[in-house]
């Protein structure tokens, strides 16, 4: 085999993989229809492609009474607030997330308890949730991880016997099905992303599914500047803000799902076909396909390299694939490890409350260390848009880097010892 990409030999593939989002002129159109009917913003609440895009998502996406808002992360703050979860009380988060996840929480008043992740799917460990219950623990939010599920059977079970609220954080999830039923229609909420990298856009936006009619009512009033809404009635208030999203984004979101069955089709079937072609490679570790998880949703897509078998971590091995023509990243590392929760280099409210409950460096999570520090390589969604060609490259590319991983590991540590 020729000479690595990343030491001066050859790419695997020098073309580019297809750019992302995709649009064409349906999306000029709704655009265009929007500007001339004069009605661009989101006042007042929902206009009529607000009403369009939603109620296509919950016929997609299979439930749950939908609020539109200006990202995914506020949606999850929306439903903390919407439970009346605040000031003290304790959320629980998995290790390996965006972010958001955790600074939702925070925004709300509450602090993030950051639990460790499962080896075999990457997402949150429903043992270590239930080892980090106490009195003042009101909420638990799972992220369904790139191409993963959450165990939500033993999430909800854990809620129910805590009278926990469930906040499924969808981001990476559109579409995804949990034994027939759709992610974030499971728990209390389901928090989606539309912002420009996920697999349905908008450009920016989220969508917050809630449960009952009752919570979508006080969470829209929470996005509408906290407006007065009537409920069973009788008139309710609420402290609000100004998060709702623009009629010009819901009608590109309108548009986006028209595509969505068949570009979620097609990634799906190069996902089935990158496994089978990824049981060939030594040191590469596929997550568990859960028989429970009915419907997968590529987003990001994430398997473990042994970094004994690649003499490296997965640094350098993403480092070697990249130069090689294959979009990836090691992905999130360990939240626990971030400056932004560190107590003495935030001053947001919480951690400067409660600096001795926001110390997160004490924290040991050793399998969001191992997969966030070396193990975890996570490839590009564009990577399972490009048919079965795709595919191959990146298969060729990581067996090239899994045969000269010696050299790859003596041409790294030259280069850190200049
Ligand atoms: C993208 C993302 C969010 C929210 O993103 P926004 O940019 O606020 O829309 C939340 N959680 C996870 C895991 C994400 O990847």
């Amino acid at each position: 085999m020729s000479q690595l990409a990343i030491l001066g030999g050859e790419k695997t593939r020098s073309t580019p993989y297809p750019h992302w989002p995709v649009f064409d002129e349906r999306d000029i159109e709704a655009v265009t229809s929007v500007v001339q009917s004069g009605r661009w913003g989101g006042f007042p609440y929902p206009g009529p492609q607000t009403r369009e895009f939603l109620e296509r998502f919950v016929e997609m996406q299979g439930g749950g009474y939908p609020v539109l808002m200006v990202n995914g992360t506020v949606t999850m703050e929306v439903a903390l607030r919407a439970a009346d979860i605040g000031w003290g009380d304790e959320v629980i988060v998995p290790a390996l997330t965006f972010q958001a996840t955790a600074a939702a929480p925070m925004a709300a008043g509450a602090i993030p308890v950051i639990v460790d992740v499962d080896p075999e799917n990457y997402c949150m460990d429903p043992r270590k949730v239930e080892e980090a219950i106490t009195p003042r623990t009101r909420a638990i939010i799972p992220v369904h991880l790139g191409a993963q599920m959450t165990d939500m059977d033993a999430i909800m079970d854990i809620a129910e016997r805590h009278h926990l609220i469930v906040i499924e954080d969808c981001a990476h999830a559109h579409g995804a099905r949990w034994r027939g039923r759709g992610a974030g229609t499971i728990g209390h909420f389901g928090s989606f992303s539309l912002q420009s990298s996920k697999i349905l856009t908008t450009g920016e936006g989220g969508i917050l599914l809630c449960q009952t009619e009752e919570l979508q009512k006080k969470a829209e009033s929470i996005i509408n500047c906290g407006r007065p809404y009537e409920y069973q009635g009788k008139i309710h208030y609420t402290m609000g803000a100004n998060y709702r999203l623009g009629e010009l984004h819901a009608a590109l979101g309108v548009v986006a799902l028209q595509r969505f069955p068949e570009q979620m089709k097609q990634r799906n079937e190069a996902a089935s076909y990158l496994e089978e072609a990824l049981s060939e490679v030594p040191g590469v570790r596929l997550l568990r396909r859960d028989p429970r998880h009915t419907t997968r949703a590529i987003y990001i897509y994430g398997f473990a390299i042994d970094p004994q078998v690649f003499h490296n971590t997965h640094e350098v091995v993403c480092a070697a694939l990249e130069a090689e023509g294959i979009p990836c990243d090691t992905g999130y590392p360990p939240m626990h490890r971030y400056d932004l929760f560190q107590p003495r280099l935030s001053r947001l409210p919480v951690p400067s409350a409660f600096p001795d409950r926001f110390d997160f460096s004490r924290l040991s999570l050793p399998e969001a260390e191992r997969a966030g520090e070396r193990e975890s390589v996570w490839l590009d969604e564009s990577v399972f848009r490009d048919g079965q060609k795709g595919i191959d490259d990146v298969v060729t590319a990581l067996k090239k880097v899994v045969e000269h991983g010696e050299e790859l590991a003596r041409a790294a540590a030259r280069r850190l010892e200049k």
